[in-house]
């Protein structure tokens, strides 16, 4: 239990909110002619196009109270890492001041305990007639949401929700859709013709109301934390609730990563609705960028700045809406269509990738918890994965914790969430993930499919918890939606098409500058060897300073750098994995299913599902054939049909538009590479 405090709202910049006691008459709600409003700031951190925002003001509320509520489940028990911390911090920083522009009584106002218990105690304290919030509609949202509206009602306080996290409201989406989650493109655009045209922006007020006094007679319900999945992220104690429910100035303070006991974050990237704004300006002042925007164009390899827009991490924060980014960018294209000038068209458009998002939005909204999971999800296919999660049979939801059910596994693993596999176009990926946060979309695509069913054969569970600690753009559903596309358990099937880890990367990047910035043992080695540098003779390997050996423990030898040796044969690693995803799709389960829930799932596979990716049945040439994958998007998600390869590229490969400029400047793209048809 901490101490109560009491403390003045009005006069919060100016005077110590200590000893700023101001007393007023207690009014009884139902005398009160005019509404007395909480705005609670979660999933919106914006003052930009925000339905709930308007509703609350709407109300032409005599005070509005913006807070924030500082949830001890996302400090102990989600999986957030010290780059995506400062990204809410940087983003509720820079909300709060924007409110304060409007009213200089006014902050974002962060309580320091969950909402479930302090949103009572402050109904009470304020004599609050209105609770409004933006909808959400992730699974532990929804549920601490529905407990938060049943409190309210017993309260006498009316709650109003908006969607606006999303272009059409999930759940409306899902009715649309028969009930059901939408796992494709078309699914989804079927949906939202039905429901009409995706809403206009709305204006960022122009001015606020006061809040009303914050004299608050309220004891801190402080979280007792069991355990805290956050701990290798701290090089401190974890103190943001030690100091009572106003902070350490008493003054309702955003928390520091310093008071969180994070280690300061690596992330270039800074948070916040200004920096949003100001980046979707750019981006859509180079219309021909905008309107022609090709996904698959795009280079996984480009970096300062990167070929895509980056504004993942705003849209997750709600700094940006993605209705106002919808809009503005169709502006674009419609005015380039006037013109006759060309422009690009879903899934592929920047449009496109908004769709994408609420595709998995709507998918997540249908399934709750289950979608976040193998077992018991209808919508995922059981692929007998290595690191498998455990369960807990009582819930039916996964523990947070795994299996080691083979120790190589384990290794490989650790290998890859350290940038340590010995391939260096994935190394590359998964260090910058850790160091920035963000990476582009087909560099996901590399890494995701070859720990999953193109290299390592481990659970796709595994690899979404390792994005989750680490990216600054999070979105539980975009997340789980795209793991499980790659992985080939859901949205997409095509499980023969897999990425190289050296052919892709070299088709975007044959210079390996990339590979250079990101892991710089490499950074002097020859171009000829930059993707396979255990290929390098010794003395070319002295030259550039390092030396290929060992499994990543040793960092030095003999005063030269090390690089440790690829982790495994990719071609031998690949074709097992084809088996083993071959012989899964015949037997055809899914999460679902009888045999999945209660475990007798072995008894559908020949050696018990162990066969082909022990290298039993499996090693080169277990399957016929495979295609390189090359990063497009596919709407089917129907059966495969494996096909055979033809040897050849196709003569419309991809061709990078690098950074903000968008020069096309990687001319060697469309070289041609070999299919290695076995
Ligand atoms: C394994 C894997 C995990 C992923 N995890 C996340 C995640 O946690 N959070 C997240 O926002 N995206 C995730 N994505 C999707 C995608 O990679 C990122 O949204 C995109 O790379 C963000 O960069 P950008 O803003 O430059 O995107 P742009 O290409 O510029 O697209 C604009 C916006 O569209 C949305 N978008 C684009 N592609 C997708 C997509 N495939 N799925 C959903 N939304 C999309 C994003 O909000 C993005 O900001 C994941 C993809 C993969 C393959």
């Amino acid at each position: 239990m901490n101490k109560p405090f009491a403390l003045s709202g009005a006069s919060i910049s100016k005077r110590n909110p200590r000893t700023s006691i101001v007393k007023k008459e207690c009014r009884i709600r139902g005398n009160m002619t005019k509404p007395r409003v909480i705005y609670w700031f979660r999933t919106d951190l914006r003052l930009h196009d925000s339905p709930a925002l308007k509703a609350a003001l709407d109300l032409k509320p005599e005070v509005l109270y913006p807070i924030w509520c500082w949830d001890s489940h996302y400090v102990y028990h989600a999986r957030v890492g010290n780059n995506r911390w400062q990204m809410l911090i940087d983003s509720m920083n820079d909300v709060s001041k924007s409110i304060t522009k409007l009213n200089h009584n006014s902050k974002m106002f962060v309580l320091r305990e969950r909402a479930v218990s302090l949103l009572p105690k402050l109904f009470n304290a304020w004599h609050i007639t209105h609770l409004v919030f933006e909808k959400d509609t992730d699974a532990y949202g929804r549920e601490r949401d529905n407990e938060v509206m049943a409190l309210a009602k017993k309260a006498g306080v009316e709650v109003i929700t908006k969607s606006g996290r999303t272009l059409w409201d999930s759940d409306d989406v899902v009715k649309a859709h028969g009930g059901k989650p939408t796992m494709s493109i078309s699914q989804l655009q079927a949906a939202g013709a039905k429901l009409g045209d995706i809403a206009a922006p709305i204006e960022a007020p122009k001015s606020l109301p006061d809040p009303g006094e914050m004299s608050l007679e309220v004891e801190q319900t402080q979280p007792q934390p069991k355990s805290d999945i956050n701990e290798h992220f701290r090089e401190g104690k974890e103190a943001t609730y030690s100091s009572g429910i106003a902070g350490p100035d008493g003054d309702f303070s955003v928390p520091t990563l310093e008071e969180l006991g994070m280690k300061p974050a690596t992330t270039p990237h800074r948070g916040g609705e200004s920096i949003a704004l100001r980046m979707l300006d750019e981006i859509l002042a180079d219309e021909e960028y905008t309107g022609t925007f090709e996904k698959p164009k795009t280079s996984p390899a480009a970096f300062e700045p990167q070929s895509t827009c980056l504004t993942s991490p705003y849209l997750h924060f709600g700094a940006l809406s993605c209705r106002y980014f919808y809009h503005k960018a169709d502006e674009v294209v419609q005015k380039r269509k006037k013109a006759k000038k060309s422009v690009s068209e879903p899934p592929t458009s920047l449009t496109g990738q908004l769709l994408f998002r609420d595709m998995y939005f709507a998918a997540q909204a249908a399934l709750g918890f289950s979608f976040g999971q193998t077992y018991n999800n209808p919508n995922c296919r059981f692929i007998p994965w290595h690191l498998p999660s455990k369960i807990d049979l009582r819930t039916k939801l996964i523990t947070g914790g795994y299996e080691i059910d083979d120790e190589e596994k384990e290794v490989w693993f650790q290998r890859w969430a350290h940038g340590k596999t010995g391939f260096p176009w994935i190394d590359a990926i998964m260090r910058q993930l850790r160091y920035e946060g963000w990476i582009h979309h087909l560099a996901r695509h590399s890494v995701a499919c070859f720990l999953t069913r193109g290299g390592c054969y481990i659970s796709w569970e595994r690899g979404a918890e390792v994005f989750e600690d680490l990216l600054i753009d999070h979105e539980a559903a975009c997340n789980i939606g795209n793991w499980q596309w790659l992985s080939c358990t859901a949205f997409f099937s095509q499980f023969y098409r897999c990425y190289s880890p050296v052919a892709f990367g070299k088709k975007w990047d044959p210079n390996g500058e990339y590979i250079r910035k990101f892991v710089p043992e490499l950074k002097d080695m020859d171009k000829k060897y930059i993707f396979e540098p255990h290929k390098a003779p010794i003395s070319d390997q002295k030259k550039a300073g390092v030396l290929i050996k060992g499994d990543g423990e040793d960092t030095e030898s003999d005063g030269l750098k090390v690089y440790p040796k690829p982790m495994f044969d990719f071609p031998t690693q690949r074709d097992i994995c084809l088996q083993g995803m071959k012989s899964a799709y015949s037997v055809g389960l899914h999460g679902n299913d009888k045999k999945v829930l209660d475990g007798t799932w072995k008894e559908a596979f020949d050696d018990n599902g162990e066969g082909p990716t022990e290298g039993i049945k499996g090693g080169p040439g277990g399957l016929a054939t495979f295609e390189e994958a090359d990063g497009v998007e596919e709407a089917s998600h129907g059966h495969p049909t494996p096909k055979k390869g033809n040897g050849e590229r196709s003569s419309d490969s991809p061709k990078a538009t690098r950074g903000r400029k968008r020069e096309r400047s990687q001319s060697t793209l469309d070289a041609s590479f070999k299919k290695k048809a076995k």
